[in-house]
């Protein structure tokens, strides 16, 4: 049984068995939550049984049942009540999640810390002030200036993600990928700076970290995906020392560059983790940059270079493979297929591998670049909107959700097939913000997203071969193939990646212009 303590009083692990009550007992619960339906599941044990044997120990026992995204004011004023007595609490349900969300919707009604907010209703909420969420209120501001939208997010700071891979191969300054999140909220738009704890569709309503409820006419789902840096067994404490790095963190960017710039010889290991991630090309990115830099410094005879990869192949879109070969032979590097990362020892310096037979190999670094493994976030995960691997369910071409009508995906949640990248986001927002404006106006005309994603992959300092593609991996070039041939690497990519997009993503995207994005009706998409 793993145990979750979130405050003095207050534990919560997944579903518990009748032999876990004694161990518990032994910790000093004396009250058990049951916040799981009984028979959700077939093989469950059911609430009595658990009662029963807590009778025995003197725990009291508490049902308190609801379904992912269904917790109601009964649980939540309950569950308050029982933290007024300051007793030893434990709760529980199938994985421990809504334990634990119910936990903070409670704790904050109990200290009446509602902000204000409660019974709030806006015509559109907006989970997530990242490139999906602003540039999708952007986009609906544009269309009907009188719209009350709300963003939701707790993070001060707003990133430009795509420059990260461009700082680790010292190609881009890292200050220059942060902006306040208070400067990017579009003019009208009110910024609620708390997390988002659970979506209750039936409800219109979306419950906030401090246990406020916020009420909807449309919803637009924007959250992004969670790193899964603990999925690797020793990462996250040797991330930034060692050796150890990732182009994945705003703090770890800058630490690449400084690895490169002093790594004189040994070797050099850059990971993969199994599909889909944000940005499928750029573990590859910072090997290739990394590379290059070491050839420029006649370094590259010195080091030896391997690539892990947990997929079969080099880069999902079969055209692009060949330009991205011929850099693997100049760079020499050694491709290892279907190896997945999952142990690093930073002090040892040693990487732990499994192939697809689980079969345990390691290889000793000097420098390792670890892209981690990625999932949708916990409240997505946990709530009926989500399909069995997690990701938010919508449809391919409209992106709302197909469950709830007023509910829409925008960015990396989705669990559609194009490539994670701000390239889809941009042109899903303006899709989104077009179909919920439709929408609102009960139009039944609705545009489509054909799954355009773009992956910029730097394979040397001045050049890029920028991978254009939708779904079905279908080759979808911006440029006529005269000015940037697509398939090859060239300086003009390089000059759009390094120059132009940043610009793009500040002046264009987020403000609502639609270069180059201009949502198209259903048929004209495909
Ligand atoms: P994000 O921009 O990540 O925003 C999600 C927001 O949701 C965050 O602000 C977060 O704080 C907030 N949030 C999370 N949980 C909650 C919650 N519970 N409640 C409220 N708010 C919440 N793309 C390209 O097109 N080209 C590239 O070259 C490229 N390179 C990349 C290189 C790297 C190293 C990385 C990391 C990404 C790269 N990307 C690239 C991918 C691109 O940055 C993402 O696809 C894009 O940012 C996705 O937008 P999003 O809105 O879905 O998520």
């Amino acid at each position: 049984m793993n145990i979750e303590k979130l405050s003095e009083f207050v534990s919560v692990s997944a579903q518990i068995k009748p032999e876990d009550v004694k161990n518990l007992a032994e910790l000093g619960v004396e009250v058990l939550v049951c916040n799981r339906p009984d028979q959700e599941e077939a093989g469950q044990i059911a609430f009595a049984e658990i009662e029963q044997e807590a009778k025995k120990y003197g725990i009291e026992s508490f049902y308190l049942p609801f379904t992912a995204g269904n917790m109601t004011s009964k649980e939540t004023s309950a569950f308050a009540n029982l933290l007024t007595k300051e007793q030893s609490i434990h709760a529980y349900c199938r994985t421990g999640n809504r334990s634990k969300k119910l936990w903070q919707a409670a704790s904050a009604a109990s200290s009446s810390d509602t902000h204000g907010l409660d019974a709030s209703k806006f015509d559109i909420v907006i989970i997530g002030a990242g490139s999906g969420g602003i540039a999708t209120a952007s986009s609906l501001k544009k269309r009907q200036r009188h719209l009350r939208i709300a963003i939701i997010d707790p993070s001060n700071d707003h990133y430009y993600q795509p420059a990260w891979t461009m700082v680790g191969g010292g190609a881009f300054d890292i200050e220059q990928t942060k902006r306040n999140t208070l400067d990017v909220i579009p003019e009208d738009c009110e910024w609620l700076q708390y997390s988002v704890v659970d979506i209750q569709g039936k409800n219109n309503a979306v419950v906030l970290s401090n246990g406020t409820t916020v009420y909807y006419s449309h919803l637009v789902v924007a959250p992004g995906l969670q790193l899964n840096w603990g999925g690797i067994e020793g990462l996250e404490e040797t991330l930034g020392k060692n050796g150890v790095t990732s182009n994945y963190r705003f703090d770890l960017a800058p630490y690449t560059w400084e690895l490169v710039t002093t790594m004189k010889k040994g070797k050099a290991i850059f990971t993969q983790p199994a599909m889909p991630i944000k940005c499928a090309g750029a573990p590859q990115k910072a090997m290739y940059l990394s590379a290059s830099e070491w050839l420029r410094k006649g370094k590259l005879d010195d080091i030896n270079i391997q690539f892990y990869n947990s997929g079969a192949a080099l880069f999902g879109v079969e055209a692009y493979v060949p330009a991205l070969m011929e850099y693997v032979k100049k760079y020499k590097v050694e491709l290892c297929f279907k190896q997945t990362l999952f142990k690093v020892d930073g002090e040892k310096k040693i990487a732990y591998f499994k192939n697809e037979k689980g079969e345990v190999s390691e290889s000793q670094f000097d420098f390792i670049h670890v892209c981690p493994p990625q999932r949708a976030p916990d409240f997505i995960r946990e709530s009926e909107l989500s399909d069995d691997k997690g990701w938010l369910v919508v449809d391919a071409e409209t992106l709302q959700s197909t469950q709830y009508p007023n509910i829409w995906g925008v960015g990396d949640v989705l669990n559609t097939t194009n490539a994670k990248t701000m390239a889809a986001v941009r042109k899903q927002a303006p899709v989104v913000a077009q179909n919920i404006v439709a929408a609102l106006a009960s139009s039944s005309t609705q545009v489509a997203y054909n799954g355009y994603g773009s992956c910029p992959l730097m394979v040397e300092h001045g050049k890029v071969v920028l991978a254009e593609f939708c779904y079905g991996g279908e080759l979808d070039p911006t440029f006529p193939a005269w000015l940037n041939k697509g398939t090859q690497p060239t300086s003009f990519a390089w000059f759009l990646k390094a120059s132009i997009l940043p610009y793009v993503y500040w002046h264009g995207m987020l403000k609502g212009k639609e270069w180059l994005a201009s949502p198209k009706a259903k048929a004209e998409a495909k």
